[in-house]
């Protein structure tokens, strides 16, 4: 699903990748296009009609292209967020937002850093997937209005065993990041989850930060940080900032992870300013790629897939290396297209 803004640029480049990899590492892979977001509502009157929810919930991957939802009229009008539908229709319980830097591409702060941040996808202070009917956000009088924020024990248990799962593929550290300090009962709740499952896992490090401090901490020094839990807004959050801190939110890939099902998204949005120019930064959306097929491989057991996801991140990296062969937004002056074919050169090269 292309989806809207720069979507249709960044998906094509996408999807030339994930076809050089088809053909390098014989990937057992049938693509369909669906259509979403703008498009879709002129053509069915909605945003993601029911056919498209339909046909990923049948698929065994889904790529998401950003989508324009801010500008999307009223859900009664067919303005569904594509996105929140997903997550929530498909149960995509685990956002999967790393952020790395990356050699020969300077990062604002001049240290390294690799993490991942955890993010709770399903519930918090998303109003469109916090309630059975209706949504978070009420207005009782025109001069009042409240959001509700949903945290269950069961969702931060499992976002938290998702996130102790991953450290142990790691360098076995998890840090939880909350407000407990003022939201006592909800982030209190998600703390006692997450430090339930620390005691299960005492092999693996564990600490816990307010959500303040770590939006210094980031700035200050990243490097000591490896897999960050938290609950949905706050990892939206942080992870704009730590991909911006890895050198900008065009190279931020992100998997939205189920048990029955995943969904490769940028990080970003739509890029409105870039749309139509083939200027954006594909990375993003080509790293989530990368990250779907990894996910795929340990769902069917094809290590050909995990092939493939290793090849394209190191077809990133070489091309992010020299200044020549970036986008404009890190200064380069290679266009969607044209760093989306080096990137497929690149995969077509690699040695197996
Ligand atoms: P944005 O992420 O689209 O853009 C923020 C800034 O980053 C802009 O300057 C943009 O040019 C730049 N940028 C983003 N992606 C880039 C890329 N691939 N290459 C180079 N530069 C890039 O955020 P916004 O402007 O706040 O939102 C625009 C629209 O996107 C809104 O309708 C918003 O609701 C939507 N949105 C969608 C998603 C999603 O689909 N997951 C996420 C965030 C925002």
């Amino acid at each position: 699903m292309e989806g809207d803004g720069i979507g249709p640029d960044i998906m094509a480049a996408g999807l030339d990748v994930l076809n050089a990899a088809r053909h390098r590492f014989d990937l057992p892979v049938d693509l369909t296009m669906a259509e979403i977001g703008f498009a879709a509502l002129e053509k069915h009157g909605c945003t993601i009609p029911d056919d498209v929810l339909e046909a990923c919930r049948q698929a065994d991957g889904i790529i998401l292209g950003p989508v324009s939802h801010v500008e999307y009229p009223p859900v009664s009008d067919g303005g569904i967020n594509p996105s929140g539908h997903l997550r929530r229709n498909l149960d995509l319980f685990a956002n999967v937002r790393p952020a790395r830097s990356r050699t020969g591409l300077a990062t604002p702060t001049g240290k390294p850093m690799d993490l991942v941040i955890m993010r709770e996808n399903t519930e918090g202070f998303y109003a469109d997937r916090t309630m059975h009917v209706g949504t978070g956000e009420i207005m009782p009088t025109p001069d009042l209005a409240l959001a509700i924020r949903k945290v269950t024990a069961a969702a931060s248990r499992r976002i938290a065993e998702a996130a102790f799962d991953l450290a142990e593929t790691r360098r076995e550290r998890v840090t939880a990041v909350h407000k407990a300090n003022v939201l006592r009962v909800s982030d209190g709740l998600f703390l006692q989850e997450v430090r339930r499952v620390a005691e299960e896992r005492p092999a693996i490090g564990y600490d816990e930060v307010l959500v303040d401090a770590m939006a210094a901490h980031l700035i200050r020094d990243p490097a000591p940080y490896d897999v960050i839990v938290t609950t949905n807004m706050f990892g939206d959050i942080l992870s704009d900032e730590a991909s911006e801190l890895s050198g900008g939110l065009g190279l931020a890939a992100s998997l939205n992870a189920g048990a029955a099902h995943a969904m490769a998204q940028a990080q970003h949005g739509s890029a409105p300013d870039l749309a139509g120019q083939d200027i954006a930064n594909p990375t993003a959306l080509i790293g989530s790629v990368a990250m779907l097929l990894r996910w795929l491989s340990g769902r069917h057991d094809l290590p050909a897939m995990d092939k493939a996801a290793s090849a394209i991140e190191t077809a990133l990296d070489t091309a992010l290396a020299k200044p020549a062969t970036r986008t404009r937004d890190l200064s380069g002056a290679l266009s969607t297209s044209q760093f989306g074919r080096l990137v497929c050169d690149l995969v077509k090269e690699h040695s197996q």
